[in-house]
């Protein structure tokens, strides 16, 4: 077998077993995000957080229909990265009261989320080009633009409805 082709066939693979893992992170995201909503203190971040898991749920639809694509199986491979995030997501809900903190908590570990994502998504876009799908990489790419507008709300959120001084005067009040 030539070199060109068993490389090919190498990183097809690769592809196949990458998507396997970011489906199973976006199915375990949308059992996790609703508690993270509901424990968001800040409106806005709550109602930002709650559209997100609708947007996680069409991106697992949209990952389907890149299997029916590829004609595989959409059986998730798990992804101890994002089972990781999740956890660490977690344990800042216990360590903290809600309010502006746990709010803070909550955005530091779902950008650490999204910031994966968005690697996952990049990589998965060039595998895809590399391997002239170009379909399902511009499948990929919507689903890459909607992380990085999910990662801008969320540091609009931290700059401006995390307001430690607005806390403050709450208390004080
Ligand atoms: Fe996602
Ligand atoms: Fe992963
Ligand atoms: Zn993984
Ligand atoms: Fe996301």
């Amino acid at each position: 077998m030539p070199a060109k082709s068993s490389a090919a066939e190498g990183l097809k693979e690769l592809f196949i077993d990458e998507l396997k893992d970011i489906i199973y992170a976006e199915r375990a995201l949308v059992k996790a995000l609703p508690k993270m909503a509901n424990n968001a203190f800040d409106a806005k971040l709550k109602s930002a957080i709650e559209e997100h898991v609708a947007v996680t749920e069409r991106q697992v639809e949209r990952l389907t229909q890149i299997f029916e694509i590829l004609g595989e199986s959409n059986r998730g491979k798990k992804c101890d990265a994002m089972e990781g995030l999740i956890k660490e997501g977690e344990s800042i809900l216990e360590d903290t009261e809600p309010g502006p903190v746990r709010d803070a908590g909550i955005i530091s570990a779902s950008q650490k989320i999204e910031h994966y994502e968005i690697a996952s998504y990049g990589t998965l876009i060039a595998f895809a080009k590399i391997l002239g799908e170009e379909e399902i990489a511009a499948l990929l790419l919507e689903t890459l633009e909607e992380e990085k507008d999910a990662d801008n709300i969320l540091t609009d959120a931290a700059y401006n409805s995390i307001n430690l001084e607005a806390a403050e005067e709450d208390q004080a009040q």
